[in-house]
Parts: structure tokens; C-alpha cells; sequence
């Protein structure tokens, strides 16, 4: 059976066209000065349905699946991973909220004028998200957040932080009870009052800011706790396989504009009067490249359609987070070397797709982390 139908087919070329048309002479003229995604990218994004390929078309979204945010990610990580990463500020990644809320705020994330910033990590609560410490406290109709948050990515341009803080003090064995979700509504290209926060000096991943956070007596109205009081880390669970998924596929999407980079140098590039795509080891390496990106992908298909038939696949997404994280940065490392020297500047985008392949092996769950998820469903226990 082939994944690829005819309309599938189509939803990719779009994206194609769009990514090689629209986004890759952007990324590759803003990352290198660490500039961000333009407004008018956006707005093309939006036009195009991205920020609501899972929403449900009453709510304004394209109504798909995962396979098909899947497919166009890959698509847009191939121009540029930021890109790729902002859909996943809209398209209704939202556990544990009800009716009125999905239709106050998705018909808004469809369009891409109301996308959010996720703030979960904090200095000491990274893995371990359970150890979250920043605090919310309900004084009258309001909640009173204090307390530091970090690598909160994109805080000062969304339209929203999803916020997660304690609202009562952990039981020492479930400490994952007690966490709940805030929607903090801002005004864009500001901090909310009450925040304070300065962007961290990263390495890639340009095109939008990753903020440390500190909230000092940050006043949010009562109605924005979003699902339960205290079930906020199991709502935040129930999105993991779908944003192992888009993580997969913006790995893939590098690792695939790696491999179409180092084709054509290596068939341009001359030593020892020759091409050297006709030495055997360059014909190798890229065989072996595209052999590793063609197995994670289909990985990839797979658990996307796990997902979109409501199997469980936790293992398998962990699977695919893990495989094609690292795959990425084998590959994008390999066609660094392809490009010898040039390779190594910041002229040409191979360094780029590198920096960034090298984060997915971190946020979203670490290698370990996936590993330690894949080995306690083997093994059963774990620590
Ligand atoms: C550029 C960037 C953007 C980010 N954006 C966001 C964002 O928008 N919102 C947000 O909330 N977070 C964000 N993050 C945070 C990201 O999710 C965390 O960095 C990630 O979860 C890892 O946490 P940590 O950095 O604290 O590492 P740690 O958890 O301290 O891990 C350090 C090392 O220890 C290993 N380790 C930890 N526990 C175990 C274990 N049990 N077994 C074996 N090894 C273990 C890890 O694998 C890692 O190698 C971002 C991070 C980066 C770098």
C-alpha cells in the first residue's frame, strides 16, 4: 500500500514549491544574520492553510490528518526548520480545553493571527518536567504567576504563552499532579506585563527569539486556566506522539536539503580533474545518506498513520523522534564534509542545516529520553 495518494501528492508539491520558491532565499539570507521569519512569509503560510492543517474545517482549518502536517513540514524544514517549527504554534495543538474555548481560539490559530509560545522548561524542570516550580496562585478572579521559566522560543512575538505552572505543592510521588495550563493572551511583539525576560545567545534555530522568563506578580484572569485545575501535564501528554511526528519531519526535511545540496556540488565540484560525485566514496556516502533519510521517513508515514488511526504508538513515535533526529545529524554532517572547506562557511547552507539538525537530537525529549521511553516498553520498569 502506498501512503502517497493523488491528493497527498499535491498537498506535497504545494509545499515544495512554496518551501524552494518562498522560503529557502529567505532563510538563507536571514539566518546568517539572525533575523526573523517576515510577517509576509506568514501571511503566505496562511493563506496556504499551514497554521490549520489539523483543525476541523468548522472551525476555518483544513480538517487533515497528521500525515498530511507531516508531509508539509517536511517540506518546510527543508527551506528552513524555523518555518517548519512556527505551524506548530497554530493548527489547535491544544489538550484538555473544551467547545467554547476551540471555537474562541481556533478559527483565529487557522488563519495565523493567534499563535502561540509554549513555556514548560525552567532552569531546573527540563527532562524532568514534573519538577516544575513556577508558581500560580488564585487571588479573587484572577491567578498570580511567579516564578522563572526558560527557553520559552518565540515569547515576544506570539499572540499567546502557553504556560504551565504549579497550582499546588507536589505529593513526592506524583509530582506530575498538580501542574495546570494557562492561556496568557498578549499583545504581539511584547512580553505580557508582569514578565520580564531576556532572549538566550543559541546557536541556530534563528528566525524567531528563545527567551529566559521571569513572571513577577503576573495577573491573569480566573478564565485563563485552560482544562482542568492540576491535569495540565497529562493534557500536555496527549499531544507528545503528534509532536514527535513534527519533529521527525523537520529532522528529515533537513537532512534532505543536505543530501540535494551535496548532489549537486559534488557533480560540480572538480578535483583531481575530475567531478568528485565519480569517486566511489562520495557515490557511497550519498547512497548511504539517502538510504537513512528514505528509512526514517517511512518511519515517519507509519506513525503518522498510527496516529490518524487512532492506534497507540507512543513507542513508535519515541522510534521515529529518535532515528531521525540522529540521522539528521549524521547526514548534515556528511555533507558538510562532501563541501569540504565551503562547507565550513556561512556562505553556503549546509552549516545552517547542521546547527539546526543538531537541536532536534534535544528539545522535545532528548535522545535519551526517547530511548529511555523505547527500553521501558521493552523491558518494562525502567528507574
Ligand atoms: C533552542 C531551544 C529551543 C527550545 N524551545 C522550547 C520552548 O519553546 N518551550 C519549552 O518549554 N522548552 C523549549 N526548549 C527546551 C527543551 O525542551 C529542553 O532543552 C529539553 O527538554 C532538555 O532539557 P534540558 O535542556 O534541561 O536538559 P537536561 O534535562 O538537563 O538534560 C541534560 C542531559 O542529561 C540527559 N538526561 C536527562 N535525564 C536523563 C535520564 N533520565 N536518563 C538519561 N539521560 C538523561 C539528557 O538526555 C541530556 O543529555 C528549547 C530548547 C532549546 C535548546
Amino acid at each position: 500500500m502506498s501512503y502517497l495518494t493523488e491528493e497527498r501528492k499535491m498537498i506535497q508539491q504545494t509545499a515544495r514549491d512554496f518551501a524552494v520558491n518562498e522560503v529557502l532565499p529567505i532563510a538563507n539570507k536571514l539566518d546568517s544574520t539572525e533575523g526573523e521569519i517576515p510577517m509576509e512569509l506568514r501571511a503566505k503560510m496562511a493563506n496556504l492553510g499551514y497554521f490549520g492543517i489539523l483543525i476541523p474545517e468548522e472551525y476555518g482549518g483544513l480538517g487533515l490528518g497528521v500525515f498530511e502536517y507531516a508531509l508539509v513540514t517536511e517540506e518546510l524544514a527543508r527551506g528552513w526548520m524555523s518555518v517548519a517549527s512556527i505551524i506548530a504554534r497554530g493548527n489547535g495543538l491544544w489538550g484538555g480545553i473544551n467547545d467554547e474555548q476551540r471555537k474562541s481560539y481556533f478559527p483565529r490559530m487557522a488563519r495565523g493571527e493567534f499563535l502561540g509560545a509554549f513555556s514548560l522548561s525552567e532552569p531546573d524542570a527540563g527532562s524532568d518536567l514534573s519538577n516544575v516550580s513556577c508558581r500560580a496562585v488564585r487571588e479573587g478572579d484572577e491567578w498570580v504567576i511567579n516564578g522563572t521559566k526558560t527557553w520559552c522560543t518565540f515569547a515576544d512575538g506570539a499572540d499567546f504563552i502557553q504556560l504551565f505552572a504549579r497550582t499546588s505543592m507536589p505529593d513526592e510521588n506524583r509530582r506530575h499532579v498538580g501542574i495546570s495550563q494557562f492561556m496568557i493572551e498578549k499583545e504581539r511583539g511584547k512580553l505580557p506585563p508582569g514578565v520580564s525576560g531576556a532572549p538566550i545567545r543559541k546557536i541556530g534555530y534563528f528566525g524567531w527569539k528563545t527567551w529566559e522568563l521571569h513572571f513577577d506578580n503576573c495577573r491573569i484572569p480566573a478564565a485563563a486556566l485552560m482544562g482542568q485545575e492540576g491535569r495540565g501535564f497529562y493534557a500536555m501528554m496527549s499531544g507528545l506522539e503528534t509532536a514527535r511526528v513534527h519533529t521527525a519531519a523537520r529532522a528529515i526535511g533537513l537532512a534532505r536539503g543536505a543530501l540535494e545540496d551535496s548532489i549537486t556540488y559534488s557533480q560540480r565540484r572538480v578535483q583531481f580533474k575530475r567531478p568528485i560525485a565519480e569517486f566511489q566514496y562520495t557515490r557511497f556516502k550519498l547512497a548511504e545518506m539517502a538510504a537513512n533519510i528514505e528509512a526514517a521517513r517511512q518511519l515517519m508515514y507509519y506513525v503518522a498513520d498510527e496516529i490518524d488511526s487512532k492506534r497507540r504508538c507512543d513507542k513508535e513515535a519515541s522510534m521515529v523522534k529518535f532515528f531521525a533526529s540522529e540521522m539528521a545529524e549524521r547526514v548534515t554532517s556528511d555533507a558538510l564534509q562532501l563541501h569540504g572547506g565551503y562547507g565550513y562557511t556561512r556562505d553556503l547552507p549546509i552549516e545552517r542545516y547542521w546547527r539546526d539538525a543538531r537541536l532536534t537530537k534535544i528539545f522535545e525529549g532528548t535522545s535519551q529520553i526517547q530511548l529511555r521511553i523505547i527500553s521501558d516498553r521493552l523491558l518494562g520498569g525502567g528507574e
